[in-house]
C-alpha cells in the first residue's frame, strides 16, 4: 500500500531503537524524502510483535499531531519497513541538548500539540504508553508530532488488562507499579498525561525530574519516588499558569489528573503561541 520501499533510496541512518534502525531515504521518482524504519526478520519475535502493533496503530489513525505513515512492506526475507513522514528537526530530546533546556512559552508550543495528539488517540481508544521526550518529533514548521507506537494499546474495553508492564519504566505512572492505591476508577489514559507532565518538566529543568543532575537511573530508587514520594515539581520563578499545569499533569491519583481535553483549555495552553524550537 503506498509508498513501496523499492522505490525508495537509503541516504543514511537517522537513529537505532529498540531493535530496528531508522534512515532518512529519498523517493527516486518524486525525490520526496520520508522517515523508514526497518526491523529484520531474523530479530527477537518480541520486537516484530511491536512493529506488527505500530503498524496496526499507524494504519488507523490520521491526525496531524500524529507522525502520518505512507506505506508498510513486508518482504519476503522476513524484513518488515514502514515508511513515514520525515521530521527533519528530530527528537525533543536532541533539541533539549542542542538549543538547551525550553522557556514557558516553548514548553506550551509543545504541549498544546502533544495534548491535540493525545486527544485524538485517546478518542479513538488508543494508549500511547511510551510518552517521553524522544518520542515526540518535530518538523521545521514547528508542528511536534506523536511517534513510536511499539508499546501502545487499543482499547477493546473500558476496563483491559492495559497495566501490563511496558514502556519506558521511568516515565510510569504510579498507578502503572500500583493501580490499588493510585488506580481509583483505573483509567489508563491518565498514564499518558502523566508521562507527558514529566515529559514537559524535563525538558524545563535539563534533567529527569526524579533524578539529580547526573544520577544514575536505578530501578528500585526510581519505583519508591514514583509511587512513595511527592510528585515532582517546578521551582520558584515560574508563571503560575505553569505550575498548575504541571500539578494537573502530575496528580498521583490518576482519576484526579486532567484529561486532554480539559489541559487543552488550560490557561497555559489556550494561548496560542507559536515558539520556533530550534534556537536556545
Ligand atoms: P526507543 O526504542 O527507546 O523508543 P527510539 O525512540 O530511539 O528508541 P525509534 O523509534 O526506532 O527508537 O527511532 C530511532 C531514532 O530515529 C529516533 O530517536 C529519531 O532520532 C529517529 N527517527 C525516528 N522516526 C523518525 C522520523 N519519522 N523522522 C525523523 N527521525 C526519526
Ligand atoms: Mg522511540
Amino acid at each position: 500500500s503506498g509508498v513501496s520501499c523499492n522505490d525508495l533510496e537509503k541516504l543514511h541512518v537517522l537513529g537505532h531503537g529498540n531493535g530496528g534502525t531508522v534512515y532518512k531515504v529519498t523517493h527516486k521518482r518524486t525525490s520526496q524524502v520520508y522517515a523508514l524504519k526497518v526491523v529484520h526478520g531474523d530479530s527477537d519475535p518480541l520486537v516484530r510483535r511491536q512493529l506488527f502493533r505500530e503498524m496496526e496503530i499507524l494504519r488507523r489513525t490520521d491526525s496531524p499531531y500524529i507522525v502520518q505513515c505512507y506505506g508498510i512492506d513486508e518482504k519476503p526475507s522476513g524484513d518488515i519497513a514502514i515508511v513515514m513522514e520525515y521530521m527533519d528537526l528530530g527528537t525533543l530530546d536532541s533539541l533539549c541538548k542542542k538549543f538547551g533546556t525550553f522557556s514557558e512559552e516553548k514548553l506550551a508550543h509543545v504541549a498544546r500539540q502533544v495534548l491535540n495528539g493525545l486527544g485524538y488517540l485517546h478518542a479513538h481508544k488508543i494508549i500511547h504508553r511510551d510518552i517521553k521526550p524522544s518520542n515526540l518529533l518535530v518538523n521545521k514548521n514547528m508542528e511536534v508530532k506523536i511517534a513510536d507506537f511499539g508499546v501502545s494499546k487499543i482499547m477493546c474495553r473500558t476496563l483491559d488488562a492495559c497495566n501490563s508492564y511496558v514502556g519506558t519504566c521511568a516515565y510510569m505512572s504510579p498507578e502503572r507499579f500500583d493501580p490499588d492505591t493510585y488506580g481509583g476508577n483505573y483509567n489508563g489514559y491518565a498514564g499518558d498525561i502523566w508521562s507527558l507532565g514529566l515529559t514537559l518538566l524535563e525538558l524545563y529543568l535539563g534533567h529527569f525530574p526524579f533524578l539529580q543532575p547526573g544520577q544514575r537511573p536505578d530501578w528500585a530508587t526510581l519505583m519508591c519516588a514514583i509511587c512513595f514520594g511527592d510528585p515532582p515539581s517546578l521551582p520558584d520563578g515560574v508563571s503560575g499558569e505553569f505550575r498548575s499545569f504541571i500539578q494537573c499533569c502530575l496528580q498521583k491519583e490518576s482519576s484526579k489528573r486532567w484529561s486532554a481535553s480539559q489541559l487543552l483549555s488550560h490557561p497555559f495552553v489556550a494561548k496560542d503561541v507559536r515558539s520556533d524550537l530550534a534556537k536556545p
